[in-house]
Protein backbone atom coordinates (compact mmCIF):
# COMPACT_ATOMS: atom_id res chain seq x y z
CA UNK A 1 0.00 0.00 0.00
CA UNK A 2 1.70 3.31 -1.30
CA UNK A 3 0.18 5.45 2.20
CA UNK A 4 1.39 2.79 4.33
CA UNK A 5 4.26 3.73 6.87
CA UNK A 6 5.36 -0.02 7.62
CA UNK A 7 4.97 -1.22 3.60
CA UNK A 8 7.64 2.18 2.55
CA UNK A 9 9.87 0.95 5.59
CA UNK A 10 9.46 -2.46 4.30
CA UNK A 11 10.60 -1.15 0.47
CA UNK A 12 13.00 1.07 1.86
CA UNK A 13 11.66 4.40 0.63
CA UNK A 14 12.05 5.36 4.55
CA UNK A 15 15.48 3.99 6.28
CA UNK A 16 15.66 1.80 9.06
CA UNK A 17 18.42 0.10 10.79
CA UNK A 18 17.58 -3.61 9.08
CA UNK A 19 18.44 -5.62 12.04
CA UNK A 20 16.99 -8.93 10.51
CA UNK A 21 15.41 -9.44 6.82
CA UNK A 22 14.07 -11.91 4.29
CA UNK A 23 11.59 -12.31 1.92
CA UNK A 24 8.66 -12.20 4.14
CA UNK A 25 9.37 -10.20 6.79
CA UNK A 26 11.72 -6.82 8.51
CA UNK A 27 12.69 -6.48 11.74
CA UNK A 28 13.65 -2.77 13.08
CA UNK A 29 14.43 -1.04 16.09
CA UNK A 30 11.05 0.46 17.12
CA UNK A 31 11.45 4.56 17.17
CA UNK A 32 10.03 5.36 20.44
CA UNK A 33 11.56 1.93 22.80
CA UNK A 34 9.17 1.12 25.81
CA UNK A 35 12.45 -1.72 26.78
CA UNK A 36 15.80 -1.75 26.57
CA UNK A 37 15.33 -3.89 23.34
CA UNK A 38 12.45 -2.85 21.38
CA UNK A 39 12.24 -4.18 17.80
CA UNK A 40 9.01 -4.21 15.60
CA UNK A 41 8.85 -7.55 12.94
CA UNK A 42 6.62 -7.17 10.05
CA UNK A 43 5.54 -8.64 7.25
CA UNK A 44 6.96 -7.43 3.84
CA UNK A 45 3.27 -7.85 2.16
CA UNK A 46 0.44 -5.78 4.17
CA UNK A 47 -1.74 -6.80 6.16
CA UNK A 48 -4.09 -4.37 8.05
CA UNK A 49 -4.16 -6.13 11.18
CA UNK A 50 -3.78 -9.55 13.25
CA UNK A 51 -7.84 -10.09 12.28
CA UNK A 52 -7.56 -9.77 8.95
CA UNK A 53 -5.68 -12.40 8.87
CA UNK A 54 -6.83 -15.21 7.22
CA UNK A 55 -6.20 -19.09 7.24
CA UNK A 56 -3.98 -18.51 3.79
CA UNK A 57 -2.10 -16.36 6.23
CA UNK A 58 -0.92 -18.69 8.27
CA UNK A 59 2.20 -19.45 6.66
CA UNK A 60 3.44 -16.04 6.62
CA UNK A 61 1.93 -15.73 10.42
CA UNK A 62 3.98 -18.99 11.63
CA UNK A 63 7.35 -17.52 9.91
CA UNK A 64 6.96 -13.99 11.32
CA UNK A 65 7.34 -15.18 15.06
CA UNK A 66 9.12 -17.57 14.13
CA UNK A 67 11.24 -14.95 12.53
CA UNK A 68 10.96 -12.87 16.26
CA UNK A 69 12.31 -15.38 17.93
CA UNK A 70 15.36 -15.64 15.95
CA UNK A 71 16.13 -11.89 16.77
CA UNK A 72 15.34 -12.13 20.27
CA UNK A 73 18.17 -14.24 19.94
CA UNK A 74 20.58 -12.57 18.06
CA UNK A 75 19.70 -9.41 20.38
CA UNK A 76 21.10 -11.69 23.49
CA UNK A 77 17.56 -11.85 25.70
CA UNK A 78 18.46 -15.26 27.25
CA UNK A 79 16.49 -14.35 30.33
CA UNK A 80 13.21 -14.11 28.24
CA UNK A 81 11.53 -11.44 26.34
CA UNK A 82 7.67 -10.58 25.01
CA UNK A 83 6.16 -10.55 21.94
CA UNK A 84 2.91 -8.47 21.95
CA UNK A 85 0.49 -7.51 18.81
CA UNK A 86 -1.43 -4.79 19.27
CA UNK A 87 -4.67 -5.49 17.08
CA UNK A 88 -7.41 -2.45 16.50
CA UNK A 89 -8.61 0.59 18.81
CA UNK A 90 -9.13 -1.19 21.74
CA UNK A 91 -5.67 -3.17 21.21
CA UNK A 92 -3.54 -0.25 21.04
CA UNK A 93 -2.81 -0.26 17.45
CA UNK A 94 -1.78 2.96 16.30
CA UNK A 95 0.12 1.62 13.33
CA UNK A 96 -2.16 0.26 10.81
CA UNK A 97 0.36 -2.82 9.06
CA UNK A 98 0.46 -5.73 11.37
CA UNK A 99 3.82 -6.23 13.45
CA UNK A 100 4.94 -7.72 16.03
CA UNK A 101 6.40 -5.83 18.72
CA UNK A 102 9.49 -7.71 20.68
CA UNK A 103 10.26 -6.73 23.98
CA UNK A 104 13.09 -7.35 26.66
CA UNK A 105 16.16 -6.50 28.22
CA UNK A 106 14.08 -5.73 31.52
CA UNK A 107 11.26 -7.38 33.76
CA UNK A 108 8.37 -6.68 32.18
CA UNK A 109 4.87 -6.22 34.32
CA UNK A 110 1.15 -7.79 34.02
CA UNK A 111 -0.93 -7.09 33.59
CA UNK A 112 -0.37 -4.67 30.50
CA UNK A 113 -1.90 -1.50 31.32
O1 LIG B 1 1.19 -1.46 18.26
P1 LIG B 1 1.25 -0.07 17.70
O2 LIG B 1 0.50 0.06 16.39
O3 LIG B 1 0.86 0.99 18.66
O4 LIG B 1 2.79 0.13 17.43
C1 LIG B 1 3.28 1.00 16.48
C2 LIG B 1 4.71 1.19 16.82
O5 LIG B 1 5.36 1.76 15.71
C3 LIG B 1 4.94 2.12 18.02
O6 LIG B 1 5.64 1.42 19.04
C4 LIG B 1 5.79 3.24 17.41
O7 LIG B 1 6.77 3.73 18.29
C5 LIG B 1 6.38 2.57 16.19
N1 LIG B 1 6.79 3.45 15.11
C6 LIG B 1 8.08 3.34 14.61
N2 LIG B 1 8.47 4.15 13.59
C7 LIG B 1 7.63 5.06 13.08
C8 LIG B 1 6.32 5.18 13.58
C9 LIG B 1 5.92 4.35 14.61
O8 LIG B 1 8.87 2.52 15.07
N3 LIG B 1 8.06 5.86 12.10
Amino acid sequence: MTDCLFCKIAAGTIPVKRLHEDEQVLAFPDINPQAPVHVLVIPKRHLASHAHATTEDAAMLGHLLSAAGEVAQAQGLENGYRLVINTGPDGGQTVDHLHVHLLGGRHLGWPPG
